[in-house]
């Protein structure tokens, strides 16, 4: 969406937290690593002097007890990222709702406080699962970021449209950014892609958004900048060596390419809850 009041190059930057290693045969066997991830992530926010948003799965305070409340001292906001990060397309409406219960009860027992926001594992929000915003908004949520509005291997809702929507009275639905004018629409801003892409297209894409004050919705993982984690089989792609191997692919400059996205465009990354509050403004 185009914005009338700020001109700002805004950056959605944000963190799906979660710990791969649970979703995987005998996962718990390998190196914990989330922690210092966090920590690597949340030095990289304090040099910008910025805020951003941690989208939380549930079970995260079972193996690290501490982590949620570290986020919410320094001032970030924590949203909902599933309590057991099971695809919504793959739950019925009646489990899905009890996941985000469970989803909430977890972080508020851990520290975080009026979460207001939702993603959804492997943004699983599809045309077959838009119940998913009923529940949402019945539950009190302002805004959800789980839909990636185009063809997808995994999911994707391709006729959704690429900028932020009023999806229900007072829901709104930021879906994640896509690379400008390709043939083959995938976001950039974010996990493999931001990794495997050749740093130019990334580039461009930033400037194409900041250029016509559009804001750039981008989701970031701990493994993606993680060198010292054991070899493994990923979940959720359908078991693909292909895949897996992009797993792992170009972790090493995944910070040094954000250092320069901030650079290159004075981005400012703020919270998903204010850039809501823009939205309201603009509406
Ligand atoms: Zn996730």
């Amino acid at each position: 969406m185009k914005l009338k009041e700020e001109k700002e190059n805004i950056f959605l930057f944000s963190i799906d937290l979660e710990d791969v290693r649970v979703r995987v045969d005998n996962g718990l066997t390998y190196r914990a690593r989330v922690d210092a991830l966090v920590e690597q992530y949340l030095l990289f926010l304090n040099k910008y002097n910025v805020k951003a948003t941690f989208f939380t799965v549930g079970d995260i305070p079972k193996y690290y007890p501490n982590l949620v409340n570290t986020i919410v001292k320094e001032g970030h906001e924590i949203a909902c990222h599933s309590n057991k990060h099971i695809p919504v397309t793959k739950q019925t409406k009646e489990k899905f709702r009890e996941d985000v219960v469970r989803n909430l009860e977890n972080l508020y027992s851990a520290g975080a406080n009026n979460i207001i926001g939702y993603r959804a594992p492997i943004y699983s929000i599809t045309q077959n699962t838009s119940w998913a915003f009923d529940v949402l908004e019945d539950l009190g949520f302002k805004y959800s970021s789980s839909v990636l509005p185009a063809k997808n291997p995994l999911f994707g809702w391709e006729n959704f449209g690429e900028a932020p929507r009023k999806i229900r009275s007072d829901l709104w639905e930021i879906p994640v950014s896509l690379r400008k004018g390709s043939f083959f629409k995938t976001p950039y801003a974010g996990g493999t892609y931001f990794r495997i892409l050749p740093f130019f297209l990334i580039k461009n894409s930033f400037r194409h958004h900041f250029k016509n004050n559009i804001a750039v919705t981008g989701y970031f993982h701990p493994y993606d900048i993680d060198l010292k984690q054991e070899r493994f089989m990923h979940p959720e792609i359908n078991n693909s060596w292909v895949y897996n191997q992009l797993m792992y692919f170009n972790r090493k400059n995944v910070l040094s390419r954000l250092d320069k996205i901030m650079d290159l465009y004075d981005s400012k990354i703020i919270p998903y809850k204010n850039y809501i509050d823009i939205l309201n403004r603009n509406e």
